[in-house]
């Protein structure tokens, strides 16, 4: 043999037959936190993901819910940490502009709460099967507060706080003098967060390398299938091939496992969602450095339109059907957003999608988790939150799926199904608008209701959504002040929680709210003086000034405070006659401003006195 014939044997390196206990395809957001949830569960397996350099993570979605707390908790990441990396600002409400008519606006925190009302002797607090009865949507509505006269917060909004940037209030400091406070404090239980999707790809792969799950950059190009059962045995990549007994597809739109090669249908929701191609863009922030701490979305004629600020940029889109949007619409929508339909660096200017999800997300010995499971529209960030509950179920079903694998998928399927349920009764919801153009139109009168969400409306007028067996969802159950109220969807897998349910039916004004009271009412009368006086009590008193905090400080302070909590003085509040609660000192340019930060973005642990936030409605 000769010299060159040698050294090209040499190049031609021979493949390598990796064997996993556990094989994900796909190194976008799902993948990755596939991986974390997978090696915090099953610590002694062996876990490979694949990403391919040559098709990109997605790179779109940046907001999450409280499945993103849930999420860092289960896979013990330092949320602060998260926080810092990521690029993320904290994130409030979702704004609704123009969405249920023209000149209507409302927003809501996609709260978990929901049954909180007084015991006999309005002391404690317990629970009754009901949605909310001390939420603001209502009770203004029983007690006729004129909207006018009320603080503007209060009456806008069906979360009790105010997520502008430039509102705070100041108040009187029981132990004296005056502090600035965020208003945004107020909505304590909604902290969540918008972050930057690649820099989440970054940090994600970073936890995982760290925690010893082999990270492979390959494409797949080929698999072999079990003759009898049709279950993938291998699959090969452009470098290696890969042997597992089990596979997760998280290929995203691509569903390579799961549609292509193992054949789980799409069960198509076309007909349901008339929309079809979204354009996504950045843009600089509009309010630098005091980015928006909520999400934006304004019904436009002939298409929705979103907005989230990261710390560091805004993430733009457009959501439309082909059939009724034009390419100079379009172009028009972009421009007013700030983009440029044709700058060639992005990759979404027009990107097709079809809602759908797949009639078997466990099928064979494939999962698919993320895009390529299912994905209905963008409206509300429930990717992230699904891809939880797909992961959960998954983790507690995996040891009978190895005895009953048939069995086991019937049953996994069966329980996501409802999930599915749970997020399509949200999201069509949302569809339904006052709006008569003929993009809405169509989608409130042409467009179809599936899983008998038709018929469900006709009841949550007059009592919304609150049973297992109607929307998978527990009942959201807190139990007296403080507690973390979100943690009560961890009883559940369902996505949107009772309370979701409420604001969307409110906001969208397809709720009763005379005829709720009454329910109410009749099965707990005392209940009338328990929630006239909390809403005496809760109104903002006039001795409240309005002042400012930018939200440059507070995102801040949470990096601060995160990274250093023992750093700064705890500092104990009252407020309104609700229960004392513990803050952080945060000084900027000589202003003292409390950040209520221990919620979320700080470890657990960390603040002892997390227990102590009052139950604010
Ligand atoms: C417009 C829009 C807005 C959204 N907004 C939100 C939101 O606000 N909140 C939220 O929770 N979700 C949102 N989502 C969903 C969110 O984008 C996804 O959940 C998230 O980005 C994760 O995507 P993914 O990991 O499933 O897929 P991707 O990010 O697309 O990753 C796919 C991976 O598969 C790999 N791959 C593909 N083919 C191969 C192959 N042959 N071999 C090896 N690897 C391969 C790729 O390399 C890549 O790593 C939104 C989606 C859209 C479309």
């Amino acid at each position: 043999m000769n010299g060159s014939k040698r050294r090209k044997v040499n190049l031609q390196r021979q493949q390598n037959n990796m064997k996993y206990d556990f094989c994900i395809v796909g190194g976008g957001v799902s993948g990755l936190m596939t991986a974390l949830v997978l090696q915090k569960y099953f610590p002694l397996k062996k876990i490979g993901l694949i990403y391919s350099p040559l098709h990109k993570e997605i790179g779109v979605g940046e907001s999450t819910n409280i499945s993103w707390q849930q999420f860092l908790e289960i896979v013990d990441i330092d949320p602060g940490e998260a926080f810092r990396y990521c690029d993320a600002t904290p994130k409030y409400a979702v704004k609704q502009i123009n969405w249920l008519r023209d000149n209507h606006t409302w927003t809501h925190s996609l709260s978990t709460k929901t049954d909180i009302v007084f015991t006999d002797d309005n002391t404690t607090k317990s629970f009754l099967p009901l949605p909310d009865p001390s939420h603001y949507w209502s009770k203004r509505q029983w007690m006729n507060i004129d909207p006018e006269e009320e603080i503007k917060f209060l009456e806008k909004f069906s979360c009790p706080g105010h997520t502008h940037p430039q509102d705070a209030f100041e108040f009187s400091d029981p132990a004296g003098g005056h502090i600035q406070r965020p208003l945004t404090e107020l909505l304590f239980d909604s902290w969540l967060c918008n972050f930057d999707n690649f820099k989440a790809i970054d940090f994600f792969r970073k936890v995982c390398k760290e925690r010893g799950v082999d990270i492979v950059e390959d494409t797949i190009i080929d698999h072999t299938l079990n003759a009898n059962t049709g279950y993938i045995e291998s699959l090969k990549g452009e470098k290696d091939s890969y042997i597992s007994p089990f596979y997760f597809d998280c290929t995203g739109f691509k569903s390579l496992l799961l549609g292509e090669i193992v054949g789980s249908k799409r069960t198509d929701f076309s007909d349901d969602f008339l929309v079809n191609q979204f354009t996504a863009f950045p843009t600089p922030l509009l309010n630098s450095p005091n980015s928006a701490i909520w999400v934006e979305t304004e019904g436009k004629d002939d298409c929705w339109t979103w907005r989230i600020e990261t710390a560091g940029r805004g993430g733009n889109g457009v959501l439309a059907s082909s059939e009724f949007m034009t390419d100079e619409s379009l172009e028009n929508h972009v421009k007013e957003m700030g983009g440029d339909i044709n700058d060639p660096r992005n990759p979404h200017r027009k990107h097709p999608f079809i809602p759908n999800y797949r009639e078997r997300g466990l099928h064979k010995n494939v999962l698919g988790v993320g895009l390529s499971g299912a994905f209905f529209e963008p409206l509300q960030a429930t990717t992230f939150g699904y891809v939880l509950r797909q992961l959960i179920l998954f983790i507690h079903t995996y040891n009978a799926w190895t005895k009953e694998p048939e069995a086991t998928e019937k049953y996994y399927n069966d329980i996501q199904l409802d999930n599915i349920k749970n997020i399509y009764y949200f999201l069509r919801t949302q569809y339904i608008t006052q709006k008569n153009t003929p993009f809405w139109k169509a989608q409130r009168e042409e467009a179809k209701y599936s899983f008998d969400l038709k018929e469900k409306l006709k009841v949550w007028k007059y009592r919304p959504p609150f049973y297992s067996n109607e929307i998978n969802a527990t009942l959201g159950i807190t139990m007296g002040c403080g507690s973390l109220t979100e943690l009560s969807s961890l009883r559940s897998l369902s996505f949107f929680q009772p309370g979701s349910f409420y604001q969307l039916l409110c906001g969208m004004e397809m709720i009763d709210h005379d005829a709720m009271l009454k329910y109410q009412l009749d099965m707990k009368p005392q209940i009338n003086e328990a929630i006239r006086r909390e809403v005496i009590e809760n109104r903002i008193p006039s001795w409240l000034n309005t002042s400012q905090i930018p939200t440059s400080i507070f995102r801040e302070a949470i990096k601060d405070i995160s990274a250093n909590p023992e750093k700064f003085e705890k500092r104990k509040v009252k407020f309104v006659g609700l229960p004392t609660w513990t803050d952080y000192e945060y000084v900027s340019n000589g202003v003292s401003y409390l950040i209520p930060i221990h919620a979320i973005f700080l470890r657990k642990g960390v603040d002892a006195t997390q227990s102590t936030r009052p139950a604010l409605m």
